[in-house]
């Protein structure tokens, strides 16, 4: 069996890998990758001598994927855990603890956010379950909308929007209900009477376990481990163009053919390539718009001043460039034990021309004017580094769980040829790992059928 994989991102990898696991030794693989690096979003570099994550981070450690990813690969001494501070949010040119007990910056009740929020918004949240509610089971929004309704713009801006931008490079209007927080959207569904019970409902109850994991030398750790047990052909600085039906496969242009194909490409590629094989599925993967970012990595003095908090947001509406800054020697205690600090400075929200409209020397300067503004610390950095990632993040819109069974009903029937990516099921890193997983299951079992039938 002869199978393409094209992108070697997290998503591509973790597809190889699985079909290895699936196939065996005799499956001919081949990545197929448009830049010169395995990794996609995922990227680790030294900085100051030593490995520093240049894309994701981190992945939430309440889900298994990852942990168990480690362990399949022998390599889950990587595992660390956060020294579990606090974040802070800018907002109004002071900082205030992060709320706790929120759903995604929406809080449960006026208490978290007495404080961080002025008083009319507090009063406003406490009112909240009082006042006439109406939901349509099934309805999707953004978030915006029924937030700042329910609980005021404020809410948005100062609890909701700093969560969003992390997670999504997005906003609460860009990012639709139903997509990001499914298990609100079921809450309100199932005839929650206010958004305060659906909140309230929807909570995990307390818990000490952390709630993210991280790799202790960097990402890069796992995508090595991921090339060398698939041992797959790579192909890298090639982008594949065009994906065409041939007789027994598919033609991968300019690679090859192959007998089945997995697109681990972001939405917009991977909807230029189902083009011709699956219009329906390349039309529903075209409305997925993507958001970019950049990331300012300092290396700083070990003393710099920096407060005990593992990081600090930035509400919006901030007379601010950076969206957040990751305090990583404070949040990790890997970290902590290096020679020198690093802070992770971001940039960048779907809708926001930041990361264009600055070049590398200005958002340097932004990041270290923006992070002494923020902690009121001297910073001056030994070094700095910058990487953008243009197009890094989907935004999942209203209507982005519509578009992802449509990708799928478009794909019936063509059991060799299946996707996976951050667009669909999740972005985080866990759901990429859950995609692809699913994706390998889907093309082994064609290739199962097929050598079982002799095709
Ligand atoms: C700045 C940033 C921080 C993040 N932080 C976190 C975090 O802390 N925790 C977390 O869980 N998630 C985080 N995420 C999200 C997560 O990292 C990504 O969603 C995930 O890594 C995406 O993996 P992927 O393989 O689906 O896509 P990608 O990593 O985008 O990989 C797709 C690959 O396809 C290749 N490609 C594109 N077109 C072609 C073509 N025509 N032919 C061949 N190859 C092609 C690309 O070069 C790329 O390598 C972060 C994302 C960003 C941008």
């Amino acid at each position: 069996m002869r199978i393409a994989v094209v992108g070697g991102g997290i998503s591509g990898l973790v597809a190889a890998y699985r079909l290895r696991q699936a196939l065996g030794a005799s499956a001919e693989l081949t990545v197929i990758e448009g830049r010169d690096r395995l990794g996609g979003v995922l990227r680790t570099e030294a900085v100051g001598g030593e490995p520093v994550d240049l894309g994701a981070e981190a992945f939430v450690g309440r889900r298994p994927e990852v942990p168990a990813l480690l362990r399949e690969l022998g390599i889950a001494d990587q595992l660390v855990h956060p020294a579990g501070l606090r974040p802070l949010v800018w907002a109004g040119g002071r900082t205030y603890r992060l709320p706790e007990r929120t759903l995604m910056g929406i809080p449960s009740g006026p208490d978290s956010v007495a404080g961080l929020l002025d008083a009319d918004t507090v009063a406003r949240i406490a009112d909240e379950p009082t006042r006439p509610f109406s939901w349509r089971p099934g309805a999707d929004t953004d978030v915006y909308s029924l937030v700042a309704d329910r609980f005021g713009a404020q809410t948005v801006a100062r609890s909701v929007d700093p969560l969003l931008g992390g997670v999504y490079a997005g906003t609460a209007r860009s990012i639709g209900l139903r997509a990001a927080l499914p298990a609100l959207a079921a809450a309100l569904d199932r005839g929650a009477t206010s958004l305060t019970a659906a909140v309230s409902a929807t909570l995990p109850p307390p818990s000490s376990a952390p709630v993210f994991g991280a790799l202790r030398d960097g990402y890069g750790v796992l995508i090595r481990a991921l090339a060398e047990q698939t041992a797959a052909t790579t192909v890298r600085d090639t982008g594949v163009d065009s994906l065409l039906r041939v007789p027994g496969g598919w033609r991968v242009d300019p690679v090859g053919e192959f007998d089945a194909v997995v697109l681990a490409t972001p939405a917009p590629v991977t909807a230029r390539l189902l083009a011709e094989a699956a219009p329906a599925a390349a039309r529903a993967a075209a409305g997925i718009e993507l958001s970019s970012s950049a990331l300012v990595v300092l290396e700083l003095p070990k003393d710099t001043a920096l407060p005990q908090n593992s990081g600090v947001l930035v509400a919006t509406g901030e007379p601010l460039r950076a969206k957040a800054f990751t305090l990583s020697s404070r949040k990790w205690p890997h970290l902590a034990a290096r020679d020198t600090a690093v802070v992770r400075v971001s940039f960048g929200r779907f809708g926001d021309d930041t990361t264009t409209a600055l070049s590398d020397t200005d958002l340097v300067a932004a990041a270290t004017a923006d992070l002494a503004t923020v902690t009121g610390a001297a910073i001056t950095p030994n070094s700095a580094v910058v990487q953008r990632w243009p197009g890094g993040l989907a935004q999942y819109a209203p209507g982005h769980t519509e578009r992802v069974a449509e990708i799928e009903a478009g794909l019936a029937g063509l059991d060799d040829l299946a996707v996976t990516g951050a667009y669909l099921n999740g972005v985080g890193v866990p759901a990429c790992v859950a995609s692809a997983t699913a994706a390998a299951r889907r093309i082994a079992a064609a290739c199962t059928d097929a050598a079982s039938t002799g095709r």
